[in-house]
């Protein structure tokens, strides 16, 4: 199975990206509960004939649809060490619990956050982001939110950019705070959040007497990878008492990249950070993260005592508190393992350099486009995500959705459709590590082709 594996990573630039699955495929899917096992070769050769073929690509060097990292044999290795530990990370006394906090302190010194910072593995940036926002709204509302709810005036208000992930609208929703209480603030030419917009409507929801509690800055917006302003969006949260958290879901570790570094100024103000290694980290899926600056506010946030999680000084019970403490999981698997060893192996500035490389490809494919008189670019480039289409009359999204979907189908380069102010862009966001200038190049020929074949 290991060799399997191995296998496949090293070979994968030679199969497809990824391919449509044919009815009989899904039909091996359709039987009911086995009451007797099978031979596990059986059960093994089932995944490489009928699961392996058929996934979505992401560790394949053409994939550029959606912002998923390529993972490593080194993430892979990890994963399988952590299934035979097979250890609960909700907390106890124990050196996994350990690992996790020697992460969170990475990361605290990364974004020079305080050593009283806390910090937990999650699933992903939108449980990420929610965990931060519950926090922002114990602050704002105090201990009572935890037992009584969110009951009565003010209203709290948060604010985001118009180009924020979904997530965040869902996080007030969850957190019962209602997502039209969310204001999307429009953006400026270079798809930032518009900050005179944004204090704006922070002025104006105040003297309407709501109270504005939580702001979310973008590091590397879903559709175009663009970074807030982030000391500005820092200045008028202090300004205004409100929690300045920063969505950076893949974008904050371009922190590991001493050429990108400079784009993040004025994260290390945040008071929130969320972001996944399972993205430009390449850690295997998943591997989602909260940093939260007042350790101490995180804590009373989630912390619930129950009898069976006694704590105590000595024996198994003692070294609280608890990862369980900090947000709602309890039973948490080993997630942290597979991230410390992918920064013990490779450690930092590789990573780094991996991430600069997917920048200077998406440089390349913004130049390329920007030479062929077809095709427009529909958004500046200032990470790694490249938003542009086939310029053409009244039929233009039909036909750059249906070289997306040619392309797609293809299994030589995977990107993916969205919509750039107002129009549909075709989206190549460049993450893996794996992926190269000859990748990038096979995307450009295979399009120009499929134009081709689309006006015979
Ligand atoms: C991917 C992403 C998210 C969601 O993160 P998940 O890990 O998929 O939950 C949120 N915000 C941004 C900017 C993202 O790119």
């Amino acid at each position: 199975m290991l060799d399997d594996m191995i296998d496949y990573l090293q070979h994968i630039r030679e199969r497809p990206v990824w391919q449509p699955i044919p009815d009989a495929e899904r039909a091996v899917f359709r039987g009911g509960l086995p009451a007797r096992g099978s031979d596990l070769p059986e059960v093994h050769r089932q995944f490489m004939d009928h699961i392996l073929p058929y996934a979505i690509g992401n560790a394949h060097p053409g994939f550029f649809g959606w912002v998923h990292g390529g993972g490593t044999p080194v993430g892979m290795l990890a994963e399988m060490l952590a299934a035979g530990l097979n250890a609960n990370l909700g907390g106890r006394d124990h050196i996994p619990v350990e690992v996790e906090r020697q992460v969170v302190r990475w990361m605290a010194e990364l974004f020079q956050f305080p050593p009283t910072a806390s910090g937990l593995f999650v699933t992903g940036t939108s449980m990420a982001n929610m965990l931060a926002l519950l926090v922002a709204r114990y602050r704002a509302l105090g201990g009572a939110v935890r037992s009584h709810g969110v009951t009565g005036q003010p209203q709290l208000v948060a604010y985001t950019s118009a180009g924020a992930h979904g997530c965040i609208a869902q996080a007030m929703d969850l957190a019962g705070l209602g997502s039209a209480h969310l204001r999307k603030i429009p953006m400026n030419a270079a798809f930032q959040m518009d900050t005179a917009a944004l204090e704006a409507a922070i002025t104006a929801d105040r003297e309407a007497g709501l109270l504005p509690f939580f702001v979310a800055a973008t590091v590397g917006t879903v559709d175009v990878g663009a970074v807030d302003d982030l000391p500005v969006v820092a200045a008028i949260a202090e300004r205004n008492g409100v929690w300045f958290h920063v969505d950076g879901a893949y974008g904050a570790l371009a922190m590991l990249s001493p050429q990108l570094r400079p784009q993040l100024d004025g994260i290390e103000l945040a008071d929130s950070i969320a972001c996944d290694f399972h993205k430009w980290g390449q850690v295997p899926y998943d591997a989602g993260f909260v940093l939260v600056r007042d350790g101490d506010l995180h804590l009373e946030t989630f912390a619930t005592p129950a009898s069976y999680l006694r704590r105590d000084t000595r024996g198994m019970a003692a070294n609280s508190p608890w990862p369980c403490d900090f947000g709602p999981d309890l039973s948490r698997g080993f997630r942290a393992l597979k991230t410390w060893f992918t920064f013990q192996v490779f450690g930092a500035e590789r990573i780094g350099q991996a991430i600069y490389q997917t920048c200077l490809l998406a440089r390349y494919l913004a130049e390329r486009v920007s030479a062929e008189p077809e095709l427009e670019l529909l958004a500046p480039v200032a990470l790694n995500i490249v938003c542009f289409r086939y310029r053409r009359g009244h039929d233009g999204d039909a036909l750059n959705a249906a070289l997306v979907a040619d392309l797609q189908e293809s299994g030589v380069a995977a990107p993916s459709l969205t919509t750039v102010r107002g129009q549909l862009a075709i989206r190549v966001a460049v993450v893996n590590h794996r992926s190269r200038q000859q990748d990038i190049d096979a995307l450009l020929a295979t399009l120009l082709k499929l134009r081709r074949q689309h006006d015979l």
